[in-house]
């Protein structure tokens, strides 16, 4: 249950005068809020920066195109001529020192002379301009007299809107927003907190909202950074309640013999790379802890995780129980399948397959076989949560492509079995920072370097208009044998336009090409896929025109050439998962980045990036830089919130400490229930991380 004093934070915005249900429509989309606006999420929006009045020259010196507020004798009004109501209405003004015209169209006169009357002293703030080499103010932001300057805020917060909600609308509701801040009781260390001369958190607030200078704004004043780190401290508190819950459940030991991985490993075609046996060696020793093991396996597209994951699995199968591998696509649930089966044959392991399109009499039979123990494996896509599915001892979790499955997913396939062993994959190297941010509750194994024998890829960048030359080369390409992906982008915004787009590239060069030439986009059945990336495997197909539906995991290593067109489209870390496909095997690959110009400079800098490295965890950091958190993981798919205030760039370096805080913080207080801890509980519901709480609970 919420603590009752954070009820007036969690009311909704309509709640405050001057917000009715239409307006509140415009700041959901504004506080990015699916469901109703709160108050809380107002309180969040922070402004992005001030308008600064305190400037007061006198007249010579105003420097055109300042704000300035100044104190003016108003002289005279000069309406416009009768029925020329597009001429301004203009009033002459000056101090001792120079004269002002201050300018407004569409203006009504009554209204005007009470505002600014003849012979009167105002004070009028706005920027100022020079026009016909005359000092000008149109429209001043703020006219007002000696009583209503101790009253006017010369420092003015701005802040990012939506259209249909102006400046001034939403500075009315902070005010109004404002207020509803109760007292809260100090969740931070006192000690620390005085030392570091950070307010408390409703002043920190009021202080971002109210600043009394620009400085009061920069990511590092003390409000800023109490408020980041407060929300980091929420995020790290999560992760830790959530990595408690996990492996409160006592795991248990799962030692292995050693046996079905020496006789995988005597039947692989090559031999292991030295990181993927650590990875294999940290893996077993996990298993053989009574302890749940919750870690996570990152590396490249290509750095063979797959094996990694088999061999995990054939550990817990040598210790009698069964492993799951769940995948977020069918082509990828199928792919593993295609892979992990024959190798595990080897070994006399048993590998099944269920994802939406295995029904009836097949399905019934895997799950027969799956509750006796006679399935070792079970590869899948969501369909492995489905209720009736039902293991006989499952040991060992594997999910591939995490980022792509949210935290209830990951805990629904572990309540499939008892004390369930978790082993998440992931081919978006994920940068440091970030991986303590989101998966401070994991280990990590990394596999860093590449199979051995791969070449590296040729990576150019040309313009659409250089169209035949690329089509000229693809048909030199092709009589030589070689495999070919033109990848054609996917906005889902107009999904249909860019289907279309692609299928008229596919006619284009089925022209050309003839029967060498292929489609598959994701529009297409399950079936139908599988069926258009099987004869590209088998040589059937040479050139597979294909919409993002190619983008994770699939794995042809004849393929050697990638056309992606629009690369100006796709962000960096989407441009690097597809150019993965390519450079699998041996021959040397090419990757041609078509774009259309002009390129903004985001774009340029980041197909400079892919011409420049075939590193995931550098083009990770850069796709950070480029881009900023939310999208280098993903985070529509998996709905890992991101950060309101935190910016990684100035309060990243907080993250450790915040991680250490909340472990220390629930050694001592594992159920959050001293009186630190229940203040604790409101920063986790001010943050909106208080499912974690109910893991508290669930116990
Ligand atoms: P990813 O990490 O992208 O899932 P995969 O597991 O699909 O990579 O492996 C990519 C390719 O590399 C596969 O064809 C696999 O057989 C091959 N491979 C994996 N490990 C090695 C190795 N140690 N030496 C040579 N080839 C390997
Ligand atoms: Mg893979």
């Amino acid at each position: 249950m919420r603590p009752t004093l954070l009820n007036p934070l969690f009311g909704a915005l309509t709640t405050l005068p001057g917000i009715g249900p239409k307006v509140e429509q415009l700041y959901r989309r504004l506080l990015g809020r699916e469901d109703e606006a709160r108050i809380i999420d107002l309180l969040f929006h922070l402004p992005t920066g001030v308008i600064d009045r305190r400037a007061r020259p006198k007249l010579r010196d105003v420097v055109p195109g300042t704000v300035v507020t100044v104190a003016v004798k108003i002289a005279r009004h000069r309406p416009p001529p009768p029925h020329r109501p597009r001429v301004p209405y203009q009033i002459y003004a000056s101090d001792e020192t120079g004269d002002l015209i201050l300018t407004f169209f569409n203006a009504r006169r009554d209204y005007l002379e009470k505002l600014l009357p003849v012979g009167e002293i105002r004070y009028v703030s706005g920027t100022t301009g020079l026009y016909d080499h005359m000092l000008q103010m149109v429209h001043p932001d703020r006219v007002v007299d000696e009583a209503g300057l101790s009253k006017l805020p010369l420092v003015e917060p701005v802040y990012p809107l939506t259209e249909g909600i102006t400046l001034n609308q939403i500075r009315r509701a902070v005010d109004a927003a404002l207020p509803k801040l109760p007292h809260l009781p100090e969740w931070q260390e006192p000690t620390w907190v005085s030392r570091e001369r950070y307010p408390p958190f409703a002043e920190a607030l009021k202080t971002l909202h109210r600043p009394n200078s620009p400085a009061d704004l920069s990511p590092d004043s003390r409000a800023w950074m109490r408020l980041a780190y407060d929300e980091l401290l929420a995020g790290q508190l999560a992760l830790a309640l959530l990595r408690a819950h996990l492996r409160r459940p006592a795991g248990r030991a799962t030692p292995g013999t050693g046996a079905l991985r020496k006789q995988l490993v005597d039947a692989l075609p090559y031999s292991l790379t030295a990181s993927q046996s650590r990875a294999i060696a940290d893996i077993a020793a996990d298993l053989a802890k009574p302890e749940r093991m919750l870690r996570m396996l990152q590396g490249d597209v290509g750095s063979g995780k797959t094996v990694v994951a088999l061999l995990a699995a054939a550990t817990i199968i040598e210790g009698g129980r069964q492993a799951a591998l769940m995948a977020p696509t069918e082509i990828l649930a199928r792919q593993h399948y295609a892979t992990v089966a024959p190798l595990a044959a080897a070994a006399g392991i048993e590998v099944a397959i269920l994802t939406g399109r295995e029904r009836g009499r097949e399905r019934t039979e895997v799950l027969e076989r799956l509750r006796l123990g006679s399935v070792h494996i079970l590869v899948g896509t969501h369909a492995l949560f489905q209720e009736d599915v039902a293991f006989h001892d499952l040991g060992l979790a594997i999910v591939d492509e995490q980022h792509r499955f949210g935290v209830h997913q990951r805990l629904a396939l572990a309540r499939k079995g008892d004390a369930v062993d978790m082993l998440v994959m992931t081919a978006t190297p994920i940068p440091r920072t970030l991986v303590l941010t989101y998966f401070g509750d994991m280990d990590i194994s990394e596999l860093r370097e590449k199979p051995a024998g791969r070449k590296p890829i040729d990576t150019r960048t040309l313009p659409i208009d250089r169209l035949d030359e690329v089509i000229d080369a693809i048909g030199r390409a092709l009589s030589e044998g070689r495999r070919v992906y033109w990848v054609c982008p996917l906005v889902e915004e107009s999904e249909k336009s860019d289907l279309a787009a692609a299928q008229e590239r596919f006619a284009d060069l089925k022209r050309k090409f003839g029967k060498w030439t292929d489609l598959v986009h994701g529009r297409m059945k399950g079936s139908e896929k599988d069926a258009a990336m099987a004869r590209f495997a088998a040589g059937e197909t040479r050139l597979l025109v294909a919409t993002t539906v190619i983008e994770v995991g699939v794995d042809v290593p004849q393929a050697t050439v990638m056309v992606i067109e629009h690369a100006e489209r796709f962000g960096l870390a989407q441009l690097h998962q597809l150019r993965g496909r390519i450079g699998r095997g041996s021959e040397r690959s090419t990757c041609l980045l078509l774009y259309r110009p002009p390129l903004g400079e985001t774009a340029k800098a980041r197909l400079e990036i892919m011409r420049q490295t075939e590193d995931g965890f550098r083009i990770a950091e850069e796709d950070l830089r480029l881009r900023g958190e939310g999208d280098v993981l993903g985070t529509r798919q998996s709905g890992v919130p991101g950060f309101r205030i935190a910016r990684i760039e100035t309060h990243g370096s907080l993250i450790g400490t915040a991680r250490d805080d909340a472990q220390l913080l629930l050694s001592r207080d594992p159920t959050l229930s001293t009186e630190r801890g229940e203040a604790l509980r409101h920063l986790l519901y001010l943050f909106g991380r208080d499912e974690a709480i109910r893991l508290i609970r669930a116990g």
